[in-house]
């Protein structure tokens, strides 16, 4: 609404509210509604990435050097389960994008401008898809779960609503809940967003600015980077611990499109010019970010397939051997990583990403505090995340995860946290 009536000033509402200029209701009933359009529109966006996650099995793999796609094991359930997955979100990504262009440069089948066009009918869509999916995942949590050892009940209502019931919820043997909606319609839908964000700017400005290059450029290597790593994405929290609930349902439905783009949305209201020196600082802030996040995660990656047997910065790697009980009682070893970036800190790869973030903010200019939204909600995010899975790292490998924290003692920055 900030956005939508206050050119994206956060505190124009509040101004209003408060020297009686207007009352809530006045903006709320000024907000747009749903529309049969954005209904029909979020339908056919849904169906479609439902088609091809489900019946287009990966191709890329096949041609494209160094991408794992295909079917692929994710990690072993508490319950000592390994689900197979129809890896294929870079495929389902190149062919949403590749029928954009062709739909902006030859098919004019509907204006680039549609997703700004709609914004605010289709968040309504997004929201009742994403209240209709954590209902769904709860009650089937409830009476016919995929894996019913993987199930988490803790006696209160509402956390098993909001973090999930079902570790991983399934339709039929393919359709896998965390996959779909973590990765689409939320994330093939982000540079789609963006694009049409910069449509927009052109539209009303008649120009797109270095800023709206720099945000679809830094968003577009990322979300690239997801669908090119997607196998890597099985083994991260959100698929190997969280449950399936309102907080992932919700999350990949409407608060990643709709929270995570607020950038693009920010400059189509204020069409921001950067100076070189300033565009050329982002991008560099950018890049770096990137760099140290793929090549953190590529760090443990490798080293967790590999078992240790690889080089980490051109030298045998540095580790710590633990062990672990699982819920059946079953005694694991495992391994943690002392080397590369795991050894600057122990949560680096969240670093890098948070550079990237500030990045995406930065190119706004300093006009509006709405565009560092992301920045600050990452910092909360990526602090939160990482005090959690500490503490789930201290309870499964005890003694030998503080050998660990004694070897890196910082969280995140050395000499800070
Ligand atoms: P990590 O990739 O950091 O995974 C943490 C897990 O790795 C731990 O639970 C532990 O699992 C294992 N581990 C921890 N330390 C070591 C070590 N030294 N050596 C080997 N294994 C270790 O976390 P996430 O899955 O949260 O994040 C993955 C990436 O995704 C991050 O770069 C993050 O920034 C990004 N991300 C982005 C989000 C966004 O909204 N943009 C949201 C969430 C994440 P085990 O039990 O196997 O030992």
């Amino acid at each position: 609404m900030a956005c939508d009536q206050y050119s994206c000033a956060l505190t124009g509402p509040v101004v209003d509210i408060v020297t009686g200029h207007a009352r809530l209701s006045d903006i709320w009933a000024k907000t747009p509604p749903i529309t049969r359009k954005a209904a029909q529109l979020y339908t056919l966006w849904v169906t479609f990435q439902v088609l091809l996650y489900t019946s287009l099995p990966d191709f890329c793999h096949k041609f494209l050097p160094g991408y794992v796609g295909g079917i692929q094991e994710g990690a072993v359930t508490p319950a000592g389960v390994v689900n197979k997955y129809q890896i294929n979100g870079l495929q389902a990504w190149l062919l949403t994008h590749l029928l954009w262009f062709a739909n902006a440069h030859l098919l004019s089948w509907f204006s680039p401008t549609i997703i700004f066009d709609n914004w605010i009918p289709l968040l309504w869509c997004a929201n009742i898809l994403g209240y209709a999916v954590s209902t769904f995942a709860m009650v089937k949590g409830y009476f016919f779960p995929t894996s019913a050892r993987d199930c988490k009940f803790t006696g209160n209502f509402f956390y098993n609503y909001m973090m999930g019931i079902e570790f991983n919820p399934r339709i039929g043997k393919w359709f896998d809940f965390k996959l779909f909606f973590n990765g689409r319609p939320g994330i093939v839908a982000w540079t789609l967003i963006n694009l049409s964000f910069a449509a927009k700017q052109r539209e009303l400005h008649s120009h797109v600015t270095n800023a709206m290059v720099l945000v679809n450029v830094l968003q577009a290597i990322y979300v690239i980077d997801f669908f090119w790593n997607e196998t890597w994405y099985l083994k991260t929290i959100d698929i190997c611990h969280d449950h399936f609930g309102w907080y992932l349902g919700w999350g990949d439905c409407v608060w990643l499109p709709y929270l995570y783009t607020l950038q693009g949305l920010y400059l189509v209201y204020h069409p921001v010019q950067l100076s070189t020196p300033h565009a050329v600082g982002v991008l560099l802030l950018g890049l770096v970010g990137y760099y140290i996040f793929r090549v953190a995660n590529h760090q443990k990656d490798l080293f967790r397939r590999t078992d240790g047997r690889c080089l980490i910065w051109g030298r045998k790697p540095k580790v710590i051997e633990c062990s672990y009980t699982s819920a059946d009682g079953q005694r694991h070893h495992s391994k943690l990583l002392v080397s590369g970036f795991w050894g600057v800190a122990r949560h680096f790869n969240y670093v890098g990403d948070l550079m990237g973030s500030l990045a995406y903010c930065l190119a706004c200019g300093g006009g509006h505090l709405l565009p560092y939204f992301y920045i600050i909600y990452m910092a909360i995010l990526l602090t939160h995340r990482c005090l959690r899975d500490e503490h789930r790292c201290a309870s499964k490998y005890g003694r030998d995860w503080e050998r660990y924290t004694a070897a890196v003692p910082y969280r995140l920055l050395p000499g800070i946290f």
